[in-house]
């Protein structure tokens, strides 16, 4: 008998976590502080959600199709379609605006049997399994902070640790009349890079598009949202190209993104998952997958009830993560574009099935997978383009 288990939280990770759960006859209660969903960031899917959406009956049939990446840097750009990937399994995705995609998980929890409270966290009493709340006391057999990147429980407990280098900040908003452009595929999204920041293009259809900013400390924009938002835009002739004539229909959102990951995932009585576990770097559009596959796998691990299934969990959790995190540090290093914008000529055929296999969010799979390998060798292949082009 799999004791009641509270969750914080009722984002994507939270609802498969409590949907899957509550399938299996598990009493599941969610805790969410926000009533109606609101239009937040993590609305790029990648494909390797796309398994996860299927096993749950997850609709996305009305979410706008997501073919490809496209990477523009100075004028130069390069667009890789997950029909590229190692797995035949990963060739599509979505974009999602997160106030439909987010209601969407609650009515699956809610039909799964979940219960939803709105209220908030304030505390917890992990040996006593009881969490203070807005809305009084809460007590379960087990209690999962699913709430997100503020990672309060990891806090509170003393598990959080920052990323000693990516304390990132960003600024995003939705604009309409934006511009589809060469190479882009409708649906694809596009990361324009500036100096020491990048920017998003995520298209939802009818020339409405999701736009944002993600600065790095040294960046040097200053000013107000708006100043610097625009600033970034200018100097970016790719993104300026797109948004010519783009009119912004949202206030802008401040965000910050420090990625930071948790000492462990779990313990007596609490589990931590999806940024509430681990937050990493959102360039890779990674933040979902790994929330889902962190839900589905927790869910296993707690339906089995074995000595040592959460440690197996964590373990192959923080795996997948870390190939991500791997490829982050040589996103920052300048590698990935080095290889992205590689001439053909130079660039191996594995070059862009292992790019487009990452892309796809194809981290889990164990062995030398196209995504493993790209992710180790990234740095030795940029600085091999380097030095022919230096050569040449
Ligand atoms: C700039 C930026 C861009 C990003 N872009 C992408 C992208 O394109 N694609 C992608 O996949 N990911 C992206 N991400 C990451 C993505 O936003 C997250 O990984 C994803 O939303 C995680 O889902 P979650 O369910 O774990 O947490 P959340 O989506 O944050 O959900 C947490 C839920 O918990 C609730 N909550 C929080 N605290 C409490 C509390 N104390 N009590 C009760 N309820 C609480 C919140 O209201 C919320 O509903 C981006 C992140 C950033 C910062």
């Amino acid at each position: 008998m799999i004791p009641d288990v509270l969750v914080v939280g009722a984002g994507p990770t939270g609802c498969a976590l409590g949907t899957y759960l509550a399938r299996k006859g598990v009493s599941v209660t969610l805790l969410e502080a926000v009533e109606r969903p609101e239009s937040v960031v993590g609305e790029s899917m990648l494909p390797g959600s796309g398994p996860i959406f299927e096993e749950l009956g997850f609709d996305t049939s009305d979410f706008v199709v997501k073919h490809g990446a496209v990477f523009c840097q100075g004028g130069e750009s390069v667009r890789f379609d997950f029909k590229e990937a190692e797995s035949p399994k990963f060739t599509s995705a979505w974009q999602v605006q997160r106030e439909v995609f987010d209601l969407r998980w609650r009515e699956l929890a809610l039909a799964a049997g979940c219960r939803i409270v709105y209220g908030k966290a304030l505390g917890a009493d992990i040996p006593a399994r009881t969490l203070q709340t807005t809305e009084g006391a809460m007590t379960a057999g087990r209690i999962v902070d699913a709430g997100g990147r503020s990672m309060w429980l990891s806090s509170h407990l003393g598990h959080r640790v920052a990323d000693p280098r990516l304390k990132n900040s960003a600024i995003g908003t939705r604009c309409r009349g934006v511009t589809a452009l060469s190479p882009e595929v409708p649906g694809d999204i596009t990361i324009c890079c500036i100096d020491n920041g990048w920017i998003w293009i995520i298209p939802f259809g009818g020339g409405v598009a999701s736009v944002g900013v993600v600065m790095a400390p040294a960046c040097t924009l200053r000013g107000t949202a708006e100043e610097r938002f625009a600033a970034a835009i200018a100097s970016s002739p790719d993104a300026t190209a797109r948004l010519a004539g783009a009119e912004r229909i949202f206030p802008f959102r401040g965000l910050t993104d420090f990625t930071a990951t948790s000492t462990t995932f779990h313990g007596e009585g609490f589990a931590l998952c999806g940024d509430a576990a681990t937050f990493i770097d959102p360039v890779f559009s990674s933040g979902v997958l790994l929330g889902l596959h962190g839900a589905r796998g927790l869910a296993a691990a707690l339906l089995s009830g074995g000595a040592g299934d959460l440690d197996a969990w964590q373990a192959e959790y923080r795996d997948g993560a870390g190939v991500f995190r791997k490829v982050i540090d040589h996103w920052y290093a300048g590698d990935f574009m080095t290889l992205a914008l590689a001439p053909r000529e130079v660039q191996k055929p594995y070059f862009r099935r292992g790019i487009v296999s990452l892309l796809a969010g194809d981290v889990f799979r164990a062995g030398p997978t196209a995504s493993r390998l790209m992710a180790d060798r990234m740095p030795t292949l940029a600085h091999a383009v380097r030095s022919s082009a230096a050569g040449a």
